[in-house]
């Protein structure tokens, strides 16, 4: 049997000292999402497309509208990133496949697990490890959902003489957060070094990474692409760093492995990294607004008519996905596209 990583954690610190927050992060997610498929009510969360089919058929929709107005070229790749289950892109590209847009699949995903269960709804998809081998002949249509999240934040606090990185440490046979002993203060952009004591300073080098790639390869072959997630439209101070596990927060040190991590995404640092690379940001808008501008409440109405016995059931996915206190303000939608190609649905002036 292998050895809870808790106890992997413990002898590795008690033997090399204190490990970044982000190691914790990176191997516990690993280990998380490796071996199981964590969705739904008897999982530890739930998910837009697992709520309802008008998520994925709605950002289906939104693809398609782009690539139509982009001029239809082909090949055309969809590539999403950490899709889970498969249910999103099941939606998304029965809906698309309505308007003609039929492209091949391409599926970046870690996890075993979920590799199975999206292999029972896509044959025909391809899988990666990382976008460097996704193709590289024809626009790409790139869809994550929770994906970001679900990636190692970096995390530095602001002690009484500097800033330091925020590790993980042991104090009585316990994971404790503990203050590094070099001063990172080089690393904290001037304007916000002088902060109170205590204050953490979180940034998500791997997502950022992942924006620059994807910018890279819609500057060089077209597309564009769809983060949607929990986070902050503007940067601020603070760990969000949590953990769920059976629809509950937990603490994040205590079974490292067994409840899922996550972190808020800080958008305008995304949106930054695309436009360095010369690509558009469409916009950043909340879930809800963004829904609804693209028709979630005719798209309900259809589906109720269509079957009555569902129609409660249906309103309340629809309140779920869009409602000020529910998904519909927390979750943002994020939108890129290379320079030459239209705005996107959703975005600003139509919401
Ligand atoms: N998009 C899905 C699943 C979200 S959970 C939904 O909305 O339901 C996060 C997903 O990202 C899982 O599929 C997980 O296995 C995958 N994932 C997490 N870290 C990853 C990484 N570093 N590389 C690739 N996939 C990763």
């Amino acid at each position: 049997m292998i050895p809870p990583l808790l106890d992997t954690f413990k002898r590795l610190i008690a033997n090399t000292g204190p490990i970044s927050i982000s190691h914790y992060i990176a191997e516990s997610n690993a280990h998380y999402y490796a071996r199981r498929d964590p969705f739904g009510v008897a999982g530890d969360f739930i998910t837009a497309p697992e709520i309802s089919q008008m998520f994925g058929e709605l950002i289906g929709l939104w693809l398609a509208d782009i690539w139509m107005r982009a001029g239809r070229t082909e090949p055309v790749h969809y590539v999403e990133l950490g899709p889970g289950r498969g249910t999103l892109a099941r939606d998304a590209l029965g809906a698309a496949r309505r308007y003609g847009l039929v492209p091949s699949t391409h599926f970046v995903e870690t996890s075993t697990a979920l590799k199975a269960l999206q292999l029972e709804l896509h044959p025909q998809a391809v899988w990666h490890a990382d976008l460097s081998t996704v193709p590289a002949d024809g626009p790409l249509l790139i869809v994550a959902n929770e994906f970001l999240d679900a990636l190692p934040v970096r995390q530095l606090v602001r002690t009484q003489h500097s800033w330091r990185e925020r590790l993980v440490g042991l104090a009585d046979d316990r994971l404790v957060p503990v203050a590094g002993s070099a001063s990172m203060d080089a690393a904290v952009p001037a304007d916000r070094r002088d902060a109170p004591e205590g204050t953490i300073l979180e940034t998500s080098p791997a997502s950022a990474a992942v924006l620059y790639e994807v910018a890279g390869r819609l500057a060089t072959q077209g597309g564009a692409a769809l983060f949607i997630d929990y986070g902050h439209a503007q940067p601020r101070f603070g760990s969000s760093l949590q953990a769920v596990r059976a629809h509950r927060k937990v603490d994040v040190f205590s079974a490292p492995g067994e409840a899922d991590l996550t972190a808020h995404v800080d958008f305008a640092a995304l949106a930054s990294i695309a436009q360095s690379r010369g690509i558009r940001w469409l916009g950043t808008e909340e879930q809800g607004r963004w829904l609804r501008a693209l028709g979630i409440e005719a798209r309900a109405d259809a589906l109720a008519a269509s079957a009555p016995a569902h129609a409660a059931a249906i309103h309340t996915a629809r309140e779920r996905l869009t409602g000020e206190g529910q998904m519909g303000a927390l979750f943002k939608v994020m939108g890129i596209a290379a320079p030459d190609w239209p705005d996107g649905a959703g975005f600003g002036s139509m919401a």
